[in-house]
């Protein structure tokens, strides 16, 4: 191999390298967007089940002011019975100051009751909306899911063409050269670079006319002597234009 084609083998195995490293972030990207929408469907989960938590305590307190009602009424029909049992004047309307009471009672008891109901209503609407988005959300979960299992295995099966390119490109060049782009890989993801107008793409920063020289004679291999990555001349398609 001479130099220009050790640099396409170098250019090539760097292409898999990015293109790998791009479907890798997809793929971390994926997990981390299923994790946040399975945070999601735990946060309307919470909601449901605090509603439901809240509508039972309700309920349960209007039953006890049902049985309270309740035996409020049998009461006041116990002592209305009494009222034509009594001796005495007195007995009489000491009856009736208990049972005017017990009026007053039952009635600020049934306008308790009525706002409780209100409230049971309202929670009620409450948990049926709450329902609704929790369906709402784990449909378009559902739907999510799938996409983005059907993005994962593509990307997954890319993964797989890559890693046979980049066997079958290490198969035809030489171990030395393969050995040269992984330890620069090791540093960087982008361990290959164009050097353009005698700047290196992989730093921007210039490199030293000497070595631009050397560049642009493919000679031999080199490394940027800022950031080490191995460098080539990025020929110009049309030549300078001087203004
Ligand atoms: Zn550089």
């Amino acid at each position: 191999m001479n130099i220009r084609e050790q640099i396409e083998t170098l250019k090539e195995l760097q292409r898999i390298e990015t293109e790998t490293v791009g479907i890798q972030s997809v793929l971390n990207g994926i997990s981390d967007r299923m994790a946040v929408l399975e945070t999601r469907l735990g946060e309307y989960q919470g909601r449901l089940r605090n509603q439901e938590t809240q509508l039972e305590a309700l309920k349960k307190e209007y039953r006890g002011m049902e049985m309270d009602a309740k035996d409020l009424q049998s009461r006041m029909k116990k002592a209305k019975g009494r009222l034509n049992t009594v001796k005495t004047n007195r007995e009489y309307q000491a009856l009736q100051k208990a049972i005017d009471e017990m009026k007053g009672e039952n009635s600020r008891l049934e306008d308790d009751m009525l706002a409780r109901l209100d409230r049971l209503e309202g929670a009620e609407t409450e948990l049926a909306r709450l329902r609704e988005d929790y369906d709402a959300f784990q449909k378009q979960m559902t739907d999510e899911k799938a996409a983005v299992s059907a993005e994962a295995a593509n990307g997954e099966q890319k993964l797989g063409e890559l890693n046979s390119s980049r066997e079958e490109v290490a198969r035809k060049a030489d171990q030395r050269l393969i050995d040269r782009f992984q330890r620069v890989r090791r540093i960087s993801t982008l361990a290959v670079a164009p050097v353009s107008r005698a700047v290196c793409q992989g730093c921007n920063m210039n490199i030293p006319p000497q070595l631009f020289n050397e560049l642009q004679r493919f000679d031999n291999l080199h490394n940027c002597p800022h950031c080490q990555r191995i460098i080539y001349w990025d020929k110009p398609p049309e030549p300078d234009v001087i203004e």
